[in-house]
């Protein structure tokens, strides 16, 4: 699939700058792309059906990005395509202080989903190695002295490893997590900003803050690409995806989405001949009642 241009399981390094933003590289139709945008859609809905009735496994989806990036209007996307039953969007705040008085992943093992459902992340614990890294903020927390007193760079690699603890804990425990990145340029973030302040209905999606954050947009590149050569392995791989246009970062998203289900187990439960011979001795009880 064209995603997978995109993805990162540990093999290879990351290099953002190398990467596209946009679909020039690739080439493609954007009629067609809309075309299979859609048939992908379809087939997430079937696949989630089974998968949903399996119950064997679950899926987080986990998305991150600058900004301005889309990951809101994504989530919005590919939520048309599944059962909202089965599906769950926990976005990631600033820890509140009830969350900040705890580790970092115990707001996330609250959001877990339940095996045969979907957790879509927006925002999360990698907020804990990105923006807290960026601004020293673990500098603030209530930590023991022998956590806070080691060099920062000891402090953040601890947690590119309990990440990677964690996330081959889930996958151990029957849960596959996919991370996505939304890579978006500099360039195209200042449109959609000025897009915000000067559109009335698009105003609340904009605040002073995001500027500031903005001036910091070079560093969170390199960040990035340090946490996904970090956390990326075969089992919860990374997709640094390009995010310049909206139109194709869902398709590449909707591929990644069914790739993710067709690869967890989506069999409609086989019944045991007791339950089907349940399910008969019920079919002659509903007929019989015309008669
Ligand atoms: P939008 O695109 O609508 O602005 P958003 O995801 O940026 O969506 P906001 O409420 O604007 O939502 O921002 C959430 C903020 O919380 C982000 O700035 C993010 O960096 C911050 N945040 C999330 N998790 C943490 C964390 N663990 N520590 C500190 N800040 C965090
Ligand atoms: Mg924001």
């Amino acid at each position: 699939m064209k995603a997978d241009s995109y993805r990162f399981d540990g093999s290879g390094k990351c290099r953002l700058d190398k990467l596209a933003t946009n679909s020039k590289a690739d080439g493609i139709d954007k009629e067609k792309i809309l075309a299979m945008t859609a048939e992908n859609l379809q087939k997430m809905a079937a696949l989630q059906d089974a998968f949903y009735a399996d119950g064997r496994e679950g899926l987080i989806f986990v998305l991150q990005a600058m900004d301005a990036a889309g990951k809101d209007s994504t989530i919005k996307h590919v939520m048309s395509g599944l059962n909202p039953q089965g599906v769950q969007v926990t976005s990631f705040k600033q820890p509140n202080s009830e969350e900040l008085k705890h580790d970092f992943l115990w707001r996330v093992n609250k959001a877990l989903p339940a095996r045969g459902s979907i957790a879509i992340f927006n925002r999360s614990y990698y907020e804990d190695v990105l923006v807290v890294q960026l601004h020293d903020l673990q500098k603030g927390y209530q930590m023991a002295p022998r956590v806070l007193e080691q060099d920062k760079d000891e402090f953040f690699a601890q947690r590119y490893r309990q990440i990677r603890h964690y996330e081959q804990y889930l996958y151990e425990n029957s849960y596959r997590v996919v991370k996505i990145f939304l890579h978006v340029s500099k360039n195209e973030q200042k449109k959609r900003f000025l897009e915000r302040i000067d559109n009335p209905a698009k105003n609340w999606k904009f605040s002073a803050s995001d500027l500031a954050e903005r001036a910091y947009f070079d560093d969170y590149q390199r960040l990035y690409e340090q946490v996904i050569d970090a956390t990326a392995a075969k089992e919860a791989p990374w997709y640094a995806l390009p995010a310049d246009q909206k139109w194709y970062t869902r398709y590449l998203v909707s591929e990644i989405v069914v790739d993710a289900l067709e690869h967890t187990s989506h069999n409609y439960p086989v019944l045991s001949t007791e339950a089907q011979q349940n399910l008969q001795d019920c079919r002659t009880r509903l007929e019989a009642e015309n008669s």
